[in-house]
């Protein structure tokens, strides 16, 4: 009998690996072995309505557990893999089980970075935002009234203040560049996030480095800034980015350079091992990247489906990304990597707007922050590969469908 194809991380890439795996009808078993007790679910409203309380956890489930049964996908959860064989061709779980692959897909995302204990990472109070587990645990400390701080002006940072001032909590957020959202975006669309925070009563510090977080007998009390500044807190969230989970692919001597080398079918440097995801790192237009989206995980694991089911395809999407902060909701499409123009082009709301990202003339990636036209008229045009000059992009009077559609 063949050996199962045994997928290791039960997150977003493993959940589209299976569906399109059934869709094709292929009848090589799965294995799907995940070290969290949920079966595969959606991280992205962990920040967003779950953290508002607004959402079930069952709801957060990609598949309902059942489904996974009817479709006879065989799931250990609760289950960490510790190393893989390569020559057995095995992946040994961390109770010391050996599991036959016959091919293997790594799906094992990435995992939130954490302060240092020498500076308070370890103190009582002080949360990361990964998992539902990270969710729950911070959840009832999450009241009105309660002073939070939050390290880290990136996407999850910002969607946690948002959440938070939403709960009547008082939140203070501090960035070390000298902008929010400065490794991702344009200093138009920080503006637009430090206006939006700033108007609904966060406290924003940029250029804030912080030394220590202050101690009151095991429970975080508040911070010191590197200028001295003591700011008081009752809980601490840290938002400082994500490291890939390459440990096991690592110590199985697979090539890893920020996340795990694949090639465009996903294929790693062993012919048997696919990664897709978080963990990945793949080459796009001659360069070397790494995405943490949804769209990144869930079309690299379809795609890891259609290869291993014969057909040839190689990972060519067009990535997009989303965030939804107080009444606005950020789109983006492409990636402005080397961008050294911004168009704005303003919004048909008062607090609607959208950032065109232009290498020398040639048309990027696009934020539109609540301008669902701009972004799906926009997305049309770089899927074309259409340039539209810069003066035109910031007329608001130029017609985009026309455009994207011209
Ligand atoms: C709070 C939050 C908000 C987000 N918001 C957005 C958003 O608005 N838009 C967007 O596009 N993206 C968003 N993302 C990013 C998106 O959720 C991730 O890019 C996506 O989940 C990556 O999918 P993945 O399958 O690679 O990894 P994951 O979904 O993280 O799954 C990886 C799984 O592998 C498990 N695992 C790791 N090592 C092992 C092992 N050795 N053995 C067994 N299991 C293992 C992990 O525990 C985890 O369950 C957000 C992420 C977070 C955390």
């Amino acid at each position: 009998m063949t050996a199962p194809i045994v997928v290791v991380g039960a997150g977003q890439a493993a959940a589209s690996f299976i569906s399109r795996h059934v869709a094709l009808g292929c009848e090589q078993p799965i294995l799907l072995i995940g070290e969290e007790p949920h079966p595969p679910y959606q991280r992205p409203p962990l920040s967003k309505k779950y953290l508002l309380g607004q959402l079930e956890r069952e709801r957060l489930f990609i598949r309902p557990l059942q489904w996974y049964q009817e479709q006879n996908i065989e799931l250990r959860l609760d289950t960490r893999v510790g190393a893989i064989d390569r020559e057995r061709r095995q992946v040994v779980t961390a109770n010391g089980e050996s599991i036959d692959y016959d091919k293997l897909l790594l799906c094992t995302g990435s995992s939130a970075r954490a302060l240092p204990a020498e500076i308070g990472g370890d103190l009582r109070g002080v949360f990361s935002v990964r998992s539902i587990a990270d969710i729950d645990r911070m959840s009832p400390e999450f009241q009105a009234g309660r002073k939070l701080l939050i390290i880290g002006g990136g996407y999850i940072g910002l969607e946690a203040a948002a959440a938070a001032r939403q709960l009547g909590l008082e939140v203070t957020l501090l960035e070390m560049a000298n902008r929010i959202l400065q490794r991702v975006a344009a200093a138009a669309t920080s503006d637009y996030f430090r206006d939006l925070h700033t108007k609904h009563g966060v406290t924003l510090h940029e250029s804030a480095r912080m030394s220590r977080l202050l101690d009151d007998d095991g429970t975080v009390c508040g911070a010191e800034l590197e200028s001295g500044e003591i700011i008081k807190a009752d809980l601490v969230l840290v938002g400082i980015g994500s490291n890939p989970n390459t440990e096991l692919a690592q110590a199985a001597g697979l090539d890893c350079d920020n996340g795990i080398r694949v090639s465009e079918t996903c294929q790693t440097s062993d012919p048997n091992i696919y990664a897709a995801g978080d963990c990945s790192n793949f080459v796009r237009n001659g360069q070397q990247i790494r995405l943490e989206s949804v769209q990144n995980a869930a079309d690299q694991g379809d795609l890891v489906a259609r290869v291993l089911a014969g057909e040839t395809v190689t990972y060519t999407a067009l990535p997009w990304f989303w965030s939804d902060q107080y009444d606005c909701k950020l789109q983006i499409v492409g990636l402005n990597h080397g961008h050294n123009q911004t168009v704005i082009r303003p919004g048909s709301k008062d607090n609607s707007l959208s950032v065109w990202y232009y290498r020398d003339h040639q048309l990027l990636a696009i934020d539109a922050m609540n301008e669902p036209k701009s972004y799906a008229f926009g997305r049309k045009i770089i899927e074309a590969g259409k340039n539209p000059t810069q003066q035109e992009v910031a007329d608001p009077a130029t017609d985009l469908k026309a455009l994207a559609m011209g």
